[in-house]
């Protein structure tokens, strides 16, 4: 027989949310309830003992735009932010609809994509390329933090009690995106998303960025400096010696899996050499 559900809190906003969960401490954020729920295979479902509803905190919902950036609050549906259309990223747009189906993303939330314990899910990648930063709240205060120090294994940087609320998105025009995707963690292999976002000013590479997230996070800040400021298309040598260099990170990572790493190294060659001659 399934385990009785002691309590389900929907609080309907902040004040409630903190005093619930100042009272109960275990109890645990349930927002689209999707990854919390996959792959249980049982005919009954497991759920946390304590449940912490998000989805009656308005604040939680809100989707503004500045010229500078997006913001986007956590419980925002990962298919109403698609809806959006062209102010999204590319980057960003394209990791999304590569996560499941469209009933699926009805139900998930940026926000339960974000802060998945363990491991990095589809969304981080393209937030971290991006710059996007997050607003962490609890009873106490709030900070920000960058999408790169997030995530520090084994899993997302929150404090005990502490609640994803918004994130900020800075608006840039990045005029090439490429995404990828690597692994099936439903037949239970590692994986994670690639991406690759660059601007071209006048056929000069004024910045370039190229990100993979899933159980770590691998980036060469020192590659992307290097090819920065150089003139495009690149020259055969340039692009050569980013492949050795991501090569050398990769092997220094020792994650993920050797098959997986080789993966992204064959993308990376093969969308770096596209910039060249
Ligand atoms: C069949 C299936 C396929 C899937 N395929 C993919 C895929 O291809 N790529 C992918 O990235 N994901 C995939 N997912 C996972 C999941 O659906 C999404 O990542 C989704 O965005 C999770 O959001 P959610 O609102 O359902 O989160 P929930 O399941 O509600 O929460 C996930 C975790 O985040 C915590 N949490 C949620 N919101 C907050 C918050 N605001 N502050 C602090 N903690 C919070 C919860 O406590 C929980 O630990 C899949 C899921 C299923 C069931």
């Amino acid at each position: 027989m399934a385990e009785q559900l002691n309590q389900v809190f929907v609080p309907r906003g902040f004040n409630e949310l903190f005093n619930a969960w100042t009272r109960f401490p275990e109890a645990v954020p349930f927002a689209g309830g999707t990854q919390i729920i996959r792959s249980q295979a049982e005919a009954e479902l497991r759920l946390p003992k304590i449940i912490l509803s998000l989805s009656e905190v308005g604040e939680l919902r809100h989707m503004s735009r500045t010229e500078q950036y997006l913001e986007i609050g956590a419980m925002v549906k990962l298919r109403d932010i698609i809806r959006l259309g062209k102010i999204v990223p590319e980057a960003l747009t394209r990791a999304i609809e590569g996560i499941a189906g469209p009933q699926l993303r009805g139900l998930a939330t940026i926000g339960g994509n974000i802060c998945n314990p363990g491991y990095q899910l589809d969304c981080a990648a393209p937030l971290i390329a991006l710059d996007a930063v997050y607003e962490l709240r609890s009873a106490q205060n709030s900070r920000w933090i960058s999408a790169s120090r997030f995530f520090s294994p084994p899993g997302p940087a929150l404090k005990s009690r502490e609640l994803l609320t918004r994130l900020r998105i800075p608006l840039d025009q990045w005029d090439f995106s490429a995404y990828r995707k690597f692994g099936n963690r439903d037949s239970g292999s590692e994986g994670g998303v690639l991406i690759f976002i660059m601007k071209n000013r006048k056929n000069i590479l004024t910045d370039l960025r190229v990100v993979f997230a899933g159980e770590c996070i691998l980036r060469d800040r020192n590659a992307e400096t290097f090819l920065t400021g150089k003139r495009l298309p690149l020259s055969f040598r340039d692009a050569q010696e980013f492949s050795v260099r991501w090569r050398q990170s990769l092997q220094e990572a020792g994650r993920p899996s050797p098959l997986i790493r080789s993966e992204i190294l064959g993308r990376v060659e093969s969308l770096i050499h596209n910039l060249a001659d």
